[in-house]
């Protein structure tokens, strides 16, 4: 990481722009492009409104604006690619130079972290909170744990996988939290490039004198090892930690001791096939426990970076997974990330199976007792006022000062991640 992030992302908009014909195959494959105003706009002008931006600064034609904001992802567009430019490269490059002259989520690293910070609060005893929240000394370990930031809405997902790191007895540090962002927030989400390299030159060198990084967000790990892999050029191997337990688990020969008899579809995504292709493998091992269909959804994750992007299409595949998943008689609707299980958990109440992180299983086959699911456990109620008495006991345990009236006014939406989209405003300014 020599050169500074801004002669980076200069030198790969050059790079694309003098390989990209404007063809426009990409677009034309592209599922959301139905979705927004480049819809009725021939995809070759589509494709050139980036180029416009990326090779001589031009404002970006509505069109190309909502196709590069509604990206969520997926992938369809890299093989089609005639130049092999990878247009979902472009198109995070493009946010880049977009955010910077103008972001539609200024402040969102600022309302994201006080967000996180809520939510981990209201869920968590003091000493859990602080083993996640506050970063520890760094010690020398085999591999670093590295949750990203917006794992930690949904903490027993972290919990469970040091559960099964600890059970697997891997010698581990974690890194996490909004003091260990990837930079993704600041550089491509607010166009505040020089401070979005400073986080990620800060995280990097947080991992350096580490063999291996195994990563839990798939956003931080686009970010790092895609969109900005020539710039940080990691020296450590950086996996997904499920492809990492795969491989430790038929390296080892370890079997799951424990059975979960069950019939279980697995909710997936297109755009990450390599954690989805480890899920699957790792569900499969667990005696007792029949994995009948895995749903594969476009993106390569759920939430406000991936498929909440496109919420019409999002909404559709999210509705047809339940009903897929009920169709088939499942007992469980397993989810992949911590964005998949907020929205599954919300949309399965009523429905006759059980939503479950992936996580959860693993534990319990190795003998753990998982994590609670406080997130599940917060959804359950509807009585919202219910809901905030429950919770801020919690958050003033963990030294926050919440009024309940204001609990009121923000909690559904702090669970919908709000600040994605530019709400909870009240984030910006308020001193949690
Ligand atoms: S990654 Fe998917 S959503 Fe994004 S541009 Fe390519 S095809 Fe479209
Ligand atoms: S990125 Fe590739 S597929 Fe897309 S317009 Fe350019 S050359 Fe064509």
């Amino acid at each position: 990481m020599t050169d500074s992030l801004d002669a980076y992302l200069t030198a790969e908009a050059a790079r694309i722009t003098s390989a990209c014909t404007a063809c426009g195959d990409c677009v034309r494959v592209c599922p959301v492009v139905g979705f927004g105003r480049a819809r009725d706009v021939p995809p070759a002008e589509v494709a050139g409104g980036i180029l416009g931006l990326l090779r001589d600064g031009q404002d970006l034609p509505d069109a190309a604006y909502d196709w590069m904001t509604m990206c969520n992802g997926c992938t369809a567009c890299i093989p089609v690619c005639p130049e092999k430019v990878d247009p979902r490269h472009m198109l995070m490059i493009a946010a880049h130079r977009a955010s910077e002259r103008q972001s539609a989520t200024p402040d969102l690293f600022k309302r994201m972290a006080r967000a996180i910070k809520l939510m981990v609060a209201m869920q968590l005893i003091p000493e859990e909170f602080k083993r996640l929240f506050i970063p520890g000394r760094r010690r020398e370990a085999e591999v670093i744990f590295y949750t990203g930031c917006n794992a930690l809405r949904t903490p027993h997902l972290l919990f469970n996988t040091m559960y099964v790191l600890d059970a697997l007895e891997i010698d581990y540090d974690v890194v996490g939290g909004p003091s260990a962002c990837c930079g993704v927030i600041a550089a491509k989400w607010e166009g505040r490039i020089a401070d979005g390299e400073r986080q990620t030159r800060s995280v990097m060198t947080r991992f350096a004198g580490t063999g291996r990084v195994l990563n839990w967000c798939p956003t931080c790990e686009l970010h790092l090892t895609d969109t900005l892999g020539g710039f940080t050029r990691p020296e450590m191997r950086f996996d997904h930690v499920t492809a990492f337990l795969a491989e430790h688990m038929a390296e080892r020969a370890l079997s799951f001791p424990v059975a979960i008899p069950g019939r279980a579809v697995l909710h997936g995504h297109v755009g990450s096939p390599g954690i989805t292709g480890a899920v699957e493998t790792l569900l499969r091992q667990i005696p007792g426990l029949e994995l009948i269909e895995t749903v594969m959804e476009s993106g390569y994750t759920c939430g406000g970076s991936g498929c909440s992007k496109t919420p019409e299409l999002a909404a559709r595949e999210h509705a047809d997974a339940l009903d897929r998943a009920e169709a088939l008689g499942a007992d469980l609707l397993v989810t992949l990330f911590h964005g998949c299980h907020g929205i599954f958990v919300a949309g399965g109440r009523g429905r006759p199976f059980e939503v479950v992180n992936f996580t959860d299983l693993l534990a319990r086959a190795l003998g753990q007792t998982p994590h609670p699911d406080t997130v599940k456990e917060l959804q359950k109620g509807s009585d919202l006022a219910l809901l905030v008495d429950e919770v801020l006991p919690m958050l003033r345990a963990n030294g926050l000062t919440v009024e309940g009236d204001w609990l009121m006014a923000h909690l559904p939406a702090l669970f919908r991640s709000a600040e994605f989209k530019g709400g909870l405003e009240v984030l910006s300014t308020s001193r949690v």
